[in-house]
Formats: C-alpha cells, structure tokens, sequence
C-alpha cells in the first residue's frame, strides 16, 4: 500500500467533492470525440455566453437528457394505457363468453333459421349459419338468445 492519495486532482471538469455533507455531487469526467466544427461551435457559444466550454456541454447534455425522459415518459403513458385497454377488453371478453346468457325470463321460443353463426344459448353448441334454431323470447327485451333444435322444448 503507497501513501498516495487515490484522489484525481481537482480541475475545472473535475471539481473536488462538496466537503460540508450537503449531497455530494456524484460528478464524473465524460470524454467524448467530437468534430472540430462543433468543437469550434461550441467555444463560441461559451465565449459569447461568458460561460466554460464544459459548463455549456453540460447544460446541453442535461436540456437532452431531460427532453428523451419526457419523450420517454409519454410513450409509456401511451404504453400503460394501451395495456390497460386490452387488459379491459380481454375481461370483458372473456365475461362475455364465460356468461351463458340467462334463460329465466323466457316465455317462449319462436322456430328461426340463423343467418350468421352463432351458440347455443343452453348447451353451447354452435349454430351454424343456416340451421334451424330457437330464438328465445323474454319477458324482458334483451339481445337476441338462440337455443338448438335440441334445447328446444
Ligand atoms: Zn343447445
């Protein structure tokens, strides 16, 4: 073990930790290639702002930073959302199919021929386009309930 102090010196890009305790920055040094044109660019800027070059980066970098975690932040708003629509839609799918239609209420059934597939309403078996069915009558108005030719009384 050297008695060397571990510590890189303090320099512009690199500040010495806050000592007072009062949330230490955890600040590192990020070295980048960039074209001479933007580097050109850049000290412009720095020089017309009156500001360090690296200063300015990092404000830049931060202004980024923070515009992708807002963009970032609505496309999963976006995401959430659309889950939960399809998470509702499967629920109500599926209520829908596990839900026989209830029969309590009919008073009748009236001899029909299916015009588009459909099931029955008792048994569940499919009633094919065609075949000859049961429409149910309720007392109450509802959507139309079809029984088969073998749940027919
Ligand atoms: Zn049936």
């Amino acid at each position: 073990m050297t008695q060397e102090d571990p510590k890189p010196e303090a320099t512009e890009e690199n500040p010495p930790e806050s000592q007072d305790g009062a949330e230490p920055k955890k600040e590192r040094v990020l070295h980048t290639r960039i074209p001479a044109v933007l580097e050109g660019e850049l000290k412009a800027a720095a020089r017309a702002l009156r500001v360090p070059v690296s200063n300015l980066v990092r404000t830049i970098l931060e202004d980024a930073v923070k515009i992708a975690d807002r963009a970032s932040e609505r496309v999963e708003d976006k995401l959430s959302r659309a889950a939960k629509t399809v998470h509702d839609e499967r629920d109500r799918l599926r209520s829908k199919v596990e839900k026989k239609p209830n029969l309590d209420d009919v008073v009748a059934y009236q001899p029909v021929v299916m015009a588009r597939a459909s099931e029955c309403a008792k048994c569940g078996a499919a009633l094919a386009e065609g075949a000859q069915a049961g429409l149910a009558v309720g007392e109450i108005p509802s959507a139309p309930r079809f029984v088969c030719a073998t749940c027919m009384p």
